[in-house]
């Protein structure tokens, strides 16, 4: 609860303590009883192909802004974790993707962040930067800018893409 008010009566008697039977503090409204509970942000995108090529994105924005990323964001409510992933794709770089397989899912539990990565490709070789994005761009493998990465699950993601590529069997990689 980020306002001081209940949400769900609208009191201000609204105080931080441990509900009875549970484990975490969480804010709770002392007149009607009600329960905030926090929970970890989902971020979902992919790692999208086009032939040999690779679909980058450079930030536009904080944090690290001007480095290289995978499209990718937050899950709206409402949304699937696939059209969530096609829609990144769609802001960041005006590209019209196809989802293909789950690639990874990182649980970055020091940031209360899920990031659920598909493989995707794209339908139509046409892309240009969205407002999230500086430029955009198909690159080779060797042609990846792997010093302005912007966050290690980028690696993460490409690394995991490149090893998967060629194994018969299906696995979701997790965090290293
Ligand atoms: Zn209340």
């Amino acid at each position: 609860m980020k306002s001081k008010f209940c949400p769900n009566c609208g009191s201000n008697n609204v105080v931080n303590k441990i509900p009875e039977g549970d484990t975490h503090s969480r804010q709770v409204c002392m007149d009607c009883n009600y329960i905030e509970y926090e929970n970890p942000k989902i971020v979902v995108g992919s790692v999208c192909t086009f032939k040999n090529k690779f679909l980058m994105c450079k930030r536009a924005i904080d944090p690290q802004k001007g480095l290289w990323t995978l499209p990718a964001g937050y899950l709206e409510n409402n949304e699937s974790v696939q059209d969530g992933a096609i829609r990144e794709a769609y802001e960041e770089a005006y590209a019209k993707i196809r989802i293909n397989n789950l690639l990874a899912i990182y649980s970055l539990h020091h940031i209360s962040q899920i990031q659920i990565l598909f493989h995707s490709e794209l339908i139509e070789e046409n892309i240009k930067p969205g407002i999230e994005s500086l430029e955009v761009g198909l690159f080779e493998w060797e042609n990846i800018h792997w010093d302005k990465i912007a966050f290690p699950s980028v690696k993460w993601a490409l690394d995991n893409f490149r090893e998967r590529q060629n194994l018969d069997t299906f696995k979701v990689f997790s965090n290293p």
